[in-house]
């Protein structure tokens, strides 16, 4: 991949995060400390800041960047789990950048945050986003699709009850507010997919 087109998906993803911290703290206000926001926002400006640097690397050494980064600069449960997910995806993009390699690539992430939050899908966090977008990419789906899938996904957590993270505390009066880390990640979907339908 270009650099120019790689800086553009850095840029994408982490301004998508930073205009949206308000809205990611209100979901966490709601079941949770309310910093999820705040999180996402130190983090990704961190990864905005060596977006040159990153940029320069190839597709696999960018994404472990952006890992080691958001696992440096982000305090809470989101920073090691955003964390291992980009580190995971980089080091599960071992073959050439087609589906099945990009599929491989984020399964491989996807093992390393439920590894590290001993979590699966269903629990109420962002892996009830990143796990049926994984599905649908697996099933040929185009980018309207997946953008669909990841909006679905997030809206589907709403009505769950949490079983992992901060929001699980409040057991039954976690149902009825959408997790915050199930947007987040919903919105680094939409970038991703922003970048791609780009016609450069
Ligand atoms: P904290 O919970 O430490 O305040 P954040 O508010 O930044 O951290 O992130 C909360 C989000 O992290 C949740 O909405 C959820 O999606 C995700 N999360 C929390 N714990 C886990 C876990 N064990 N596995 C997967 N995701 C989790
Ligand atoms: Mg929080």
């Amino acid at each position: 991949m270009e650099a120019t087109r790689q800086r553009r998906l850095i840029e994408a993803i982490a301004t998508r995060m930073i205009t949206h911290a308000e809205e990611l703290t209100a979901l966490d206000q709601a079941i949770g400390d309310g910093d999820h926001g705040l999180n996402m926002k130190r983090g990704f400006e961190a990864v905005l800041a060596k977006a040159d640097e990153i940029a320069a690397k190839s597709p696999a050494e960018a994404l472990k960047a952006i890992g080691t980064e958001l696992v440096m600069k982000v305090g809470g449960a989101s920073g090691p789990l955003y964390g291992s997910l980009f580190l995971g995806i980089g080091k599960g993009l071992t073959g050439p950048l087609d589906r099945a390699g990009l599929v491989a690539a984020l399964q491989a992430g996807i093992g390393d945050v439920e590894k590290r939050g001993k979590s699966s899908v269903g629990q109420k966090t962002m892996l009830d986003v990143l796990v049926p977008v994984a599905a649908r990419l697996a099933a040929g789906a185009d980018l309207a699709a997946i953008r669909q899938t990841a909006a679905e996904a997030a809206a589907a957590t709403v009505p769950m009850l949490a079983i992992r993270g901060r929001a699980s505390f409040l057991k039954e009066r976690s149902i009825g507010h959408m997790d915050p880390g199930a947007r987040s990640s919903q919105l680094l979907i939409e970038a991703v997919c922003d970048v791609l339908e780009e016609n450069v």
